[in-house]
């Protein structure tokens, strides 16, 4: 385990005319010293989400590079406030309320991706977590490197698709990467390698507090035309199944192990396909896909999971759980 220590200066910005969280002052006294990175207030967090849900969160953080990512954490710590992490926010479902304490973004701060080593045509690539998996897919189009063709079309940041073990058409990240850079709730940082991690159907069974920095992926060299091909022929095929371009959060609930229906399935079965709370819809062409059809709240995004959970609880004795992350309710 490496310890960060950087100096760096304090910069915040505030985004509302909602008043400034009570902890603004004592986080500008902490870190003002040695953070340099960008902060904001009050942020919607509907502008950061794919569902396009969510209230504000109090503190927006924008770290760059695993240094000032562990600074930030080690003030969070002493500060004692609450933290998490998004990436691209295509997997969580905001309250209304917003977010308490700190959100931290992973994005474009973290987002280099380089060629680490190649030998015959097994190619090493490492991209950071902020990097988002879209970029990521076109980069490896562009370069004739195959492997990540089945992300195609996955919204998202490595680091998001990593905690998640985002995966499509029979493939996932797990079989793919060789070593993660995994940070820890106390800023410390360690390299895993694959066999490390224990990833299963999309988790990599990590603590709630461990943070994937970056990824070293194993890719092949391939036809530059064939690699693009793949990719175009999976986006084709998921504008076919999935209600492309809606505010969703792509699959809401996993697919149940062992009794061989996807949740999709057992969705359309109960005969809830176009149910609707408010705003919030079971989609049309999808049954997993729980939609924001314009103007939803969270809390009827939630209100129509119960409803689906209730329902094909009843008529299959099956509970349907997220594979969503619901973040800031109190269920
Ligand atoms: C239209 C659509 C289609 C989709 N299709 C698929 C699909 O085919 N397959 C699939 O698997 N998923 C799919 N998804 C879901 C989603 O895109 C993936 O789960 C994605 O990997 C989430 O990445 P993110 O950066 O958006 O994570 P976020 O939504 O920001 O976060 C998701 C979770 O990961 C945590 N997290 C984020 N970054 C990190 C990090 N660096 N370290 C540790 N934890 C972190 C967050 O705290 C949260 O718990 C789809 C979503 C949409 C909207």
């Amino acid at each position: 385990m490496q310890a960060a220590a950087c100096v760096w200066d304090s910069s915040m910005v505030e985004c509302t005319s909602l008043p400034l969280p009570a902890w603004a002052d004592d986080f500008n006294d902490t870190m003002g010293d040695f953070w340099s990175g960008e902060v904001i207030w009050n942020q919607p967090m509907a502008e950061y989400t794919t569902y396009r849900v969510g209230g504000p969160a109090e503190g927006m953080a924008f770290p760059c590079g695993l240094n000032e990512m562990a600074l930030l954490i080690q003030g969070l710590r002493k500060m004692d406030l609450p933290w998490r992490v998004i990436g691209g926010g295509s997997n969580i479902l905001v309250a209304d309320e917003g977010l308490q304490g700190m959100t931290i973004v992973l994005n474009k701060g973290f987002s280099k991706i380089s060629i680490l080593r190649e030998a015959d045509n097994r190619v090493y690539v490492r991209a950071q977590a902020g990097c988002s998996l879209a970029r990521f897919v076109s980069w490896c189009m562009e370069q004739g490197l195959s492997g990540l063709e089945f992300a195609a079309g996955i919204p998202g940041t490595v680091g998001g698709a990593l905690r998640m073990n985002a995966g499509a058409w029979s493939s996932d990240i797990s079989q793919v990467v060789t070593a993660v850079t995994i940070m820890d709730g106390k800023g410390y940082y360690c390299v895993k390698g694959r066999d490390e991690v224990d990833f299963s159907y999309r988790s990599w069974g990590e603590d709630q507090e461990k943070l994937a920095m970056e990824g070293v992926f194993l890719l092949r060299r391939a036809d530059k035309g064939a690699v693009k091909r793949a990719c175009r022929e999976l986006i084709a095929r998921r504008k076919l199944n999935q209600p492309y371009g809606k505010a969703s959060c792509g699959s809401f609930f996993k697919n149940p192990s062992g009794i061989g229906e996807s949740a999709g399935a057992l969705i359309e079965q109960a005969g809830l396909k176009g149910a609707q709370v408010g705003n919030a819809g079971v989609s049309e062409k999808h049954g997993n896909f729980l939609l924001n059809k314009g103007g939803a709240t969270a809390h009827e995004m939630v209100q129509l999971m119960q409803l689906v959970q209730s329902e094909v609880k009843e008529k299959f004795g099956v509970f349907l759980e997220p594979e969503v992350k619901l973040m800031g309710f109190r269920l």
